[in-house]
């Protein structure tokens, strides 16, 4: 409060009561140091955008960037020449299409473009790509086999996934649905996924049908890019059927798009009533997002989630560890704290997936087991994400710390998953370039690699 801030500097005030010893009482406060100035005014084609302007999510959505050309007249000499020339070469080399908010844009640091965590997670550069690991597949979670009707995954006896929309607010290069989401590639032709009620009610019809469904994330594309009343019609079919307990919603808006939880109250409305709606039924909705880094959480993020705050919505994120972006303990740590600090549940630590075009953010299994290690104990219990691996394969969701075998030379770890498909091992594999050079070198020999497969089996 200002009141009190002003009484603090203009009387003495006893010094209270010290903390514990070895707890220093200004240390560690960086995570409510949001920012609150007009950053998007160094970027050239916004220098005279209003904050009126820039907080509008129609400003956002329609200054939207979706191609290098945009990019190169956004933002002009800000980055040299050879930057741009990078960046096309490594689109044309990209399974994913090119979608960026004004907002994340405005707040890379366009004087560190090569090393700036939010440029890294969107903008692919060509210098920087490495050759995809030889035992990567497309589709590497096996969602499509796991389809009992397009669209719809289920995997794990009690919950499913409904993807209604294939669109987001922004394609982000690490995504796991790159063969599902966002346009058509040089590299990927996408799986077509329509948003229509045909389809919709295909999907409803299984999820009815099936009695020990109980918990449905309604995932993306994005929720975000739903209209306000299909958020109300698909939350109100859900919740009618006596089998669904829990949905959630899942989106990468909140990161990307704040403004729209500020400015666009029919979409907000159309989510409230449904979370009252399964309050009254005493089932539970809830929003998932996903924010990846520290400097994408501002002033508009705590004012959209002191919105959803006061209208009872619990918001709850979901973190993919990537190289280069969030694999120190340092900025691991300031994000779970930050995130607490605005209302979101860091809920899950998602090791990168192992999916083409994005060797570069993938991290060894050993990195996400040490950084669980120093995140655990910096702040509640129930604010510290688990770290968990998706395995490849259809394993499911696993703890980082419990693979049954884990030779950290060859870079091959091994997984089971007794309650999802019992009997069966699941491989993960640490990026090559993360390993020494004689072990790169037999990665790259097709005996060498059978042997080093062969003794995690
Ligand atoms: C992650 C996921 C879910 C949800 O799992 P939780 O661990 O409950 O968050 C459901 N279905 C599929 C296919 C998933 O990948
Ligand atoms: S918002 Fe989610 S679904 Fe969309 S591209 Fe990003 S990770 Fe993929």
């Amino acid at each position: 409060m200002h009141d009190s801030h002003i009484i603090h500097e203009t009387h003495h005030v006893d010094p209270p009561a010290s903390a514990a010893p070895h707890i220093q009482p200004r240390a560690g406060l960086e995570h409510r140091e949001l920012r609150r100035d007009e950053f998007w005014r160094t970027i050239p084609a916004w220098a005279q955008v209003s904050a009126a302007e820039f907080g509008n999510h129609q400003w956002q959505q329609r200054h939207t960037i979706t191609n290098a050309r945009q990019l190169r007249e956004t933002l002009g000499t800000l980055v040299p020449e050879t930057f741009y020339a990078d960046l096309e070469a490594g689109i044309a080399h990209a399974p994913m299409a090119l979608r960026i908010s004004p907002y994340l844009l405005a707040l890379a640091d366009w004087n560190a473009p090569l090393t700036d965590p939010i440029r890294t997670q969107f903008l692919p550069l060509r210098s920087q790509q490495e050759p995809d690991h030889p035992m990567l597949r497309f589709d590497s979670l096996n969602e499509r086999e796991d389809s009992p009707v397009p669209g719809l995954t289920h995997r794990y006896p009690d919950k499913a996934l409904f993807l209604p929309q294939p669109s987001c607010p922004v394609y982000c290069r690490f995504c796991t649905r790159s063969y599902a989401v966002g346009n058509d590639t040089e590299v990927v032709e996408k799986m077509k996924l329509s948003a229509g009620a045909a389809r919709w009610d295909a999907a409803f019809a299984y999820i009815e049908s099936q009695p020990q469904l109980e918990d449905i994330v309604i995932s993306g594309g994005d929720t975000y890019n739903l209209k306000a009343e299909h958020i109300e019609q698909i939350g109100r079919r859900l919740l009618a059927m006596p089998n669904i307990r829990r949905i959630r919603y899942a989106t990468k808006g909140l990161c990307v798009l704040p403004q729209k939880i500020l400015t666009d109250s029919a979409w907000l409305d159309a989510l409230t009533r449904v979370v009252e709606l399964g309050r009254k039924l005493h089932k539970d909705v809830v929003v998932h997002s996903h924010f990846n880094h520290p400097n994408e959480i501002t002033g508009f993020t705590e004012d959209a989630l002191g919105r959803m705050t006061e209208r009872g919505i619990v918001v709850r994120c979901q973190t993919v560890l990537q190289r280069g972006v969030n694999d120190t303990a340092d900025v691991m740590t300031l994000l779970v704290r930050r995130l607490g600090y605005i209302n979101v549940h860091p809920y899950y630590v998602y090791v990168h997936d192992m999916v083409p075009g994005v060797e570069d953010l993938r991290t060894p299994l050993h990195v996400a087991q040490n950084l669980e290690r120093h995140v655990r104990g910096a702040t509640a219990g129930f604010n510290t994400p688990a770290f968990v691996l998706d395995a490849p394969g259809g394993g499911g969701k696993r703890d980082v710390h419990t693979p049954d075998f884990y030779n950290r030379q060859t870079g091959v770890s091994a997984f089971t998953a007794p309650s999802v498909k019992a009997g069966k091992k699941f491989h993960f594999f640490d990026p090559i370039s993360s390993l020494d050079d004689e072990t790169r070198w037999r990665w790259s020999q097709p005996s060498h690699r059978r042997a080093m497969i062969d003794e995690a089996i």
